[in-house]
Formats: C-alpha cells, sequence, structure tokens
C-alpha cells in the first residue's frame, strides 16, 4: 500500500467519454467513446510514474485529467486536498502553477509569433510571480538550467532545432515551479538521436528541482531507462501497475507480456520468445464484454468473457487486472533488473531540490510583495 502522505495525486476511478460525431440532429446517435473507463491511480511524491499502452488507449486523455485541462465525467482528481476534478476555471488557477505539461509536439505546442523570452516568461507573468527583472533572471536561470544559456531572447521558435524547442518547452512547463510534470510523448517528435539527450535533461531537472514526473510514451526503453513505476494501459482501462523492475522481469498480465514480447531484444539468444499480439486494438466506442484485452487474449478463458477482472494490488505494491495472471505464470523476462543505487541516490536528492525550489519560487513572489498564489 503506498501511503496517503506519499500521494502527490490520485485519480478514483476516473471515466471520460467524448461523443460520437457531432450531428446537431441527432448528436451523434448517443453513441460515444469511453477514452477513459474508470482508471484509479496514486501518483506518488517524487517518482517518474511511466504510462504505456497502444496508441488510442486513453493514455493522454488520462494526463489530461490528471492536470485538470479537462474534467472527468466521473470519479475524482485529488491534488492539494482538493478534488480538482470540480473545481471552477477560478478555483483551479492557483494550482496551475503546480501541474505543467510537456507536450509531444515542439512545434505546434509553442507559440510561433512569441520570442523565446516571452515563451518562457510567460508562465511567471499569467501567475503574476516577480517583478520584470526578477522574472527575467528566472528565465536566464531556466534557460541555462534547459541547455539554452546562451540563447539570444529574442529569437523565434522557427529558429531553433527540434530538440532545442522541446527544451524551450521544457523550460516554460518548469520556470512557475510546478510540483507535477506530465510528459505526454515528450521524445517521441524528435530525431533519434536527439531522444536520449531530452530524457536524460528530464531526468536530471526531475532530480535537481524536486519534480514528480509522470511521462507518457510507447517507447519501453524510456521507460526502463527513467520510470520508477510503469502502468499499462489497455482500452481505456489500467490492467497492470507495479515498480518498473518488477514489471519488467515478472510481467502478470497477457497484455504486458505481449508489450515487453514485442521489444527488440539485444540477445539473440531471447529472440523469438515472445508472442506477438494478434488482431487490432478494438474500437473504445464498443469494447469487448469482461476483460477488454479476451478478443486477443492467448489464454482467455470464459470467464474472461464475461466478467471484468478488477485490477487488484499484491504486497509489493504490483497490480494486475488479470483472472488467470497466477495460472498463466511470469512470461518473457526481458532484460535483467536494473541497478537501483541511483535510483535511491535520485529519491535522496529529490527531497532536498524539492525544498530549494519551494523557497525560490517563495523569495521571488516575496520579492515582488504578492502572496505566493
Ligand atoms: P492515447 O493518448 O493513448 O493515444 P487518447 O487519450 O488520445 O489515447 O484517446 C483515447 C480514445 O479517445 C481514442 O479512441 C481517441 O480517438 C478518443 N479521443 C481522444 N480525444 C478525443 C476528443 N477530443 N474527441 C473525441 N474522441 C477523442
Ligand atoms: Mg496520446
Amino acid at each position: 500500500m503506498i501511503r496517503s502522505a506519499d500521494i502527490a495525486l490520485e485519480a478514483k476511478g476516473v471515466v471520460r467519454r467524448y461523443s460520437l460525431g457531432k450531428g446537431l440532429w441527432f448528436g451523434g446517435g448517443g453513441r460515444f467513446v469511453q477514452a477513459v473507463a474508470g482508471v484509479d491511480l496514486a501518483v506518488k511524491r517524487g517518482e517518474t510514474l511511466a504510462i504505456v499502452g497502444e496508441s488510442g488507449c486513453g493514455k493522454s486523455t488520462l494526463a489530461r485529467m490528471l492536470l485538470r485541462l479537462e474534467a472527468p465525467d466521473e470519479g475524482e482528481v485529488w491534488f492539494d486536498g482538493a478534488d480538482i476534478g470540480k473545481l471552477s476555471e477560478r478555483q483551479m488557477r492557483p494550482l496551475r502553477r503546480k501541474l505543467q505539461i510537456v507536450f509531444q509536439d515542439p512545434f505546434a505546442s509553442l507559440n510561433p509569433r512569441m520570442t523565446l523570452g516571452e515563451i518562457v516568461e510567460e508562465p511567471l507573468r499569467v501567475h503574476g510571480l516577480g517583478n520584470a527583472a526578477a522574472r527575467r533572471q528566472r528565465v536566464r536561470e531556466m534557460l541555462e538550467l534547459v541547455g539554452l544559456g546562451s540563447a539570444r531572447l529574442d529569437r523565434y521558435p522557427h529558429e531553433f532545432s527540434g530538440g532545442q524547442r522541446q527544451r524551450i518547452g521544457i523550460a516554460r512547463a518548469l520556470v512557475a515551479g510546478p510540483e507535477i510534470v506530465v510528459g505526454d510523448e515528450p521524445v517521441s517528435a524528435l530525431d533519434v538521436s536527439v531522444q536520449a539527450q531530452v530524457i536524460n535533461l528530464l531526468q536530471e531537472l526531475k532530480a535537481k528541482l524536486g519534480l514528480t514526473l509522470v511521462v507518457i510514451t510507447h517507447d519501453l526503453g524510456v521507460v526502463r531507462h527513467m520510470a520508477d513505476r510503469v502502468g499499462v494501459m489497455y482500452l481505456g482501462r489500467m490492467v497492470e501497475l507495479g515498480p518498473t523492475d518488477t514489471i519488467f522481469a515478472e510481467p502478470r498480465h497477457p497484455y504486458t507480456q505481449a508489450l515487453l514480447a514485442a521489444v527488440p531484444k539485444p540477445d539473440p539468444r531471447q529472440r523469438g520468445q515472445g508472442r506477438l499480439l494478434e488482431g487490432d486494438l478494438p474500437s473504445p466506442a464498443n469494447p469487448p464484454p469482461g476483460c477488454r484485452f479476451h478478443t486477443r487474449c492467448p489464454h482467455v478463458a470464459d470467464r474472461c468473457r464475461s466478467v471484468e477482472p478488477v485490477l487488484e494490488d499484491d504486497r509489493a505494491d504490483h497490480a494486475t487486472a488479470c483472472h488467470r495472471w497466477r495460472e498463466v505464470g511470469v512470461r518473457t523476462p526481458v532484460v535483467e533488473a536494473a541497478p537501483s543505487a541511483a535510483r535511491r541516490r535520485r529519491d535522496a536528492l529529490w527531497l532536498a531540490a524539492r525544498r530549494r525550489q519551494e523557497a525560490a519560487v517563495a523569495a521571488s513572489s516575496q520579492a515582488e510583495g504578492r502572496h505566493q498564489p
């Protein structure tokens, strides 16, 4: 069990539906897509949590609800003692500073008419942090941190490369001192050659600034490299959740096993052991009854077709939503468990950094004689 004091952000039973078709007369016939179909998820303070799953399984929708970029149709999202799913935009405003997102596409997410300086400064203005000089100073510091210390502030986004733009996006997300940052496929639009640099930067900043990080990705290499825990989604549901090392070494859900089996393996003796998934992802507008994965599961049994399994936590914080995982057993351990000494060091750094970051933000707003929002 995760102690509640350790939880930074928690979704409880969140559901998000989108109406199908915007027909004025027929209202889409009342049909809808259930993009997120009842997810419970506690994000621990200071962790890096990865969310994986095929395209269309609801990862981005879940992320938007975690940050209250949209409200859930059902369920709750708890942050800072409030169910933020039910706050008004006005009530939400002071909390926005603490919840930030880094988008996938650094080309679409930066305003092409704003200069580098304006882009990074904007969150400080919006939240009334610091005076003009203090804001300038903070922008400079942030650019330094993301490796753009020598960039001219009067440049426009198109004058930067993809990797540089993503660094700008990161600087903007971090400038107002957030507690939680969600990266929605933060490197998948970038050249492979710069992906690792940006991932390393995110990790480094996470430790330095004491952030809690949620990373959405379909790249299991990224997960392995940076996540403390990983949640696996399938068709709007969380099907497995646990420590990264455990999930990679002992995946329980047949879907997780299939995902891991599809990863190219460096060792030829391990190749070809995995079973690949057959069939397409069913439509979230018409999910299969029972276990949503049963139409593609190599271990399907009768009850899987009618009874939906719940996400069941064991005592080691490894949760699985499968009727049969005990019978099926562990398959396809992919790579050896990663050493976690580095992870422990990062955690210790995190706490100290979190305190420094809070003090810096408090100081910069007090310098302006304003209350911290
Ligand atoms: P992922 O990020 O895992 O690829 P998304 O959360 O983007 O998945 O989408 C989940 C499902 O919800 C998909 O079927 C997608 O088509 C649908 N969806 C997402 N956003 C909207 C929207 N604004 N309107 C209608 N359907 C949406
Ligand atoms: Mg997405």
